[in-house]
């Protein structure tokens, strides 16, 4: 199975409109964690970046963030910022336009309290996948945020040493990196995310949250 730990050139150029690293970065690096909160993981990943002093971004699932409240308001009063990953955590190529964006609607309403007044929401597709109908509605109220880096930490068949060594040679200044806050994914996180910390604090690298459109 070919993995691609750093997406390639010409997927980020089919369809406009979608961030897949943010422009102009310096010494910059986006963590991003989709599908929590959960219980346990989510708090790991947070006592994590407070020691490193390292903002990001988490993708939540609405129906995750009905369940575990407190850990959501965790997130934002640490200062990171919320995005949304749909309600249900549905597959865009398997869902017809006007559900997928009801399930969106759903989970903007269990994060709109949160967002400051005026805004646009970020937007994750799960599984990234999203057809371009669905981006030609999104993209109106939404800003859609891809990744350049993957890092693998759900795949129980990808080795974590090995992985990290791929993403740590696959980010650069600007990348949008994605790690999960999922049990499915959360030994490989375990190994791969405080090192992957350690090895950009080092060098001087500053850990960003995304900002809102
Ligand atoms: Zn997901």
């Amino acid at each position: 199975m070919i993995r691609f730990y750093k997406t390639p050139w010409i997927i980020r150029q089919i369809a406009p409109g979608l961030l897949w690293q943010v422009p102009g970065a310096k010494d910059e690096i986006y963590l991003t964690f989709d599908d929590g909160p959960v219980p346990g993981l989510t708090e790991y990943v947070l006592e994590l970046l407070k020691s490193h002093d390292a903002e990001a971004t988490f993708f939540c699932v609405g129906d995750n963030i009905a369940r575990y409240p407190a850990i959501f308001e965790k997130i934002i009063d640490r200062g990171h910022a919320a995005g949304n990953h749909t309600y249900n955590h549905l597959r865009g190529w398997k869902t017809g336009k006007m559900s997928y964006l009801e399930n969106i609607r759903k989970c903007d309403s269990e994060i709109a309290g949160h967002l400051p007044a005026g805004r646009m929401p970020l937007f994750r597709p799960p599984h990234g996948q999203i057809t371009i109908s669905q981006i030609r509605s999104l993209k109106k109220t939404h800003r859609i945020v891809m990744w350049d880096v993957l890092t693998y930490d759900f795949d129980a068949g990808a080795h974590p040493a090995e992985s990290l060594e791929k993403i740590i040679k696959c980010s650069c200044p600007g990348s949008v990196v994605v790690f999960h806050d999922n049990y499915k994914a959360e030994a490989n996180l375990q190994y791969m995310l405080p090192r992957y910390l350690d090895h950009f604090s080092k060098r001087g690298y500053r850990f960003k949250k995304l900002e809102l459109a």
